[in-house]
């Protein structure tokens, strides 16, 4: 299979025509080609986006919201296609892939509806003898950068709310994963259900075309899903012409089990959220904090549940629970955090082998006898690698929950109301469940705090992320 970039309505190659090889991570085959961008890519994108940008901005909130509901429409018709690629790429168990796909067409359908209802302060006299309104405007030609784990659902995040705020959008998938997101906008083009240059999308890696994004001048916003530290060199990038920047990068989520917990909802909300997506999710439940009067009978559920898991090729069918991760590279990474890991103290208490063959499997792996300041600890795997630690009181699981970087999400389980509110209060993180772990809204705000980034994807924040305020001031006189 061979695709094509989408700039100002065309399906393109890269201008040098160059073309980069995509990969099925469960097999290390070759599946597909993609175009090869480069700055003269990044170059007629951004120009498409800008010329587009002046109907775009003048189109009204309904225009808007008619082609978001048309996207959504499409994405539901081509769903179990774009789920089948999204496996195959990314590696992920087919029925993630399907569940996926209406998520984020309800995303899509939120923001349709966001659009027509954007709020801001009431027009009145301030001063006497003026009226002042506030005028919410698009931002212009925003750049977008998406990342490996969610390619097609972290893109609708921000195109999403980029295109019903009445912005334009350059937006690149990640070069390891672009194929989902490539056949969406494909088909959207071939349908023409958007004016062409509102919505450009380029492939190719981060230090020539993502990086090109982000110093254009006429870029307005860089917003971006990824890794911590490339995060900090976009910020870094950006400042140079003072963009602005919307940053959703790594977590290390935990999740915090006081003694009154339901142990077995602890156990499959373990299994699940540590080793959804093969851990290779920014809230993975990668810290589990529980108390010392409920850790040996948590452990003793939850060694085996963790063992239970079906690890395999996706293409093998809806038995797969947990794929490989997304590439030779990431398997050494996650490996040498574990044996970084045990080298200092800890133990792997499960014991999978993983499969054998071309593709990346790493094994799911529970680790005990770590420490709070240990690098396993403290640094996102992004891998299916859960830590276990032994919290004495209240105050320590807090604390030991607050002590990362990171400040994404976490969770808490009690059945106790007052507890539970207290700790939700008291935790650092962007979101916070209680007695649950994962599910997300349209309508709920998601980003993170500290070293997580800053910025909301999804509900109503997140198109004002697009906007910018005015202020007009009439004198009456
Ligand atoms: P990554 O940082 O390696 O890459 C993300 C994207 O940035 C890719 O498209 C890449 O090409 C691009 N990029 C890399 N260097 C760049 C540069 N200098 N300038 C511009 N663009 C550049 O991240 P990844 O490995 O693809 O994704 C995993 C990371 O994403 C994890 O840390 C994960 O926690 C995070 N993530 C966060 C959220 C969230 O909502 N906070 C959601 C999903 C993933």
């Amino acid at each position: 299979m061979s695709f094509q970039n989408v700039v100002g309505g065309e399906p393109l190659d890269a201008v040098e025509g160059e073309a980069r090889e995509v990969i099925n991570p469960a097999t290390g085959a070759v599946i597909a080609t993609v175009p090869e961008g480069t700055q003269a890519d990044v170059e007629r994108a951004v120009a498409a986006a800008a010329s587009a940008g002046v109907a775009w901005s003048n189109s009204t909130p309904a225009e808007r919201a008619g082609v978001l509901l048309a996207l959504a429409d499409l994405l539901d018709e081509h769903s179990e296609e774009l789920a089948q690629l999204e496996s195959a790429n990314v590696g992920k168990p087919i029925t993630l892939a399907r569940e996926e796909n209406p998520i984020s067409a309800d995303n899509l359908r939120f923001f349709a509806a966001a659009a027509r209802n954007l709020e801001g302060r009431a027009a009145g006299e301030y001063v006497s003898g003026y009226t002042s309104m506030v005028r919410r405007e698009p931002i212009g030609v925003v750049g977008q950068i998406a990342p490996w784990n969610y390619p097609l659902q972290m893109a609708v995040w921000k195109l999403g709310p980029a295109l019903a705020a009445g912005s334009t959008v350059v937006l690149k998938p990640s070069e390891m994963t672009p194929l989902s997101l490539l056949r969406f906008v494909q088909l959207a083009t071939e349908r023409e259900l958007l004016p062409p240059g509102v919505l450009n999308v380029i492939t190719g890696d981060g230090q020539h075309v993502g990086a090109g994004i982000v110093a254009h001048p006429e870029v307005r916003m860089v917003s971006i899903t990824g890794d911590v530290g490339t995060g900090k060199a976009v910020a870094r990038a950006a400042a140079g012409n003072l963009k602005k920047v919307h940053l959703e990068l790594g977590g290390k989520a935990p999740m915090v089990i006081f003694d009154d917990a339901e142990i077995e909802a602890v156990v499959a909300a373990i299994r699940l959220g540590g080793y959804l997506n093969s851990g290779q999710d920014c809230t993975a439940s990668s810290r589990v904090l529980a108390s010392s009067r409920v850790y040996d009978a948590l452990l003793e559920q939850l060694v085996p549940a963790v063992e239970s898991l079906a690890v395999g090729d996706p293409a093998v069918g809806e038995s797969i629970e947990m794929g490989p991760v997304i590439s030779a590279r990431q398997r050494e990474r996650v490996v040498g955090f574990v044996e970084r890991a045990v080298a200092a103290g800890a133990s792997v208490l499960t014991n999978v082998a993983p499969p054998a063959g071309g593709g990346s499997f790493v094994a799911p792996m529970l680790l005990a006898d770590v420490s709070q300041d240990a690098e396993i600890v403290q640094r996102e795997v992004f891998g299916p690698v859960v830590t276990v630690q032994r919290f004495e009181d209240d105050g320590e699981a807090i604390a030991w929950a607050n002590g990362v970087d990171y400040g994404l999400a976490a969770s808490v389980w009690t059945r106790d109301v007052g507890r539970a509110l207290e700790a939700a209060r008291r935790l650092q993180f962007g979101t916070v469940w209680v007695n649950d772990h994962l599910p997300f809204m349209s309508e709920m705000p998601h980003g993170g705090r500290k070293q997580s980034g800053y910025g909301k994807d999804m509900s109503v924040y997140a198109v004002q992320e697009y906007t910018e305020l005015k202020h007009v001031m009439i004198s009456l006189s």
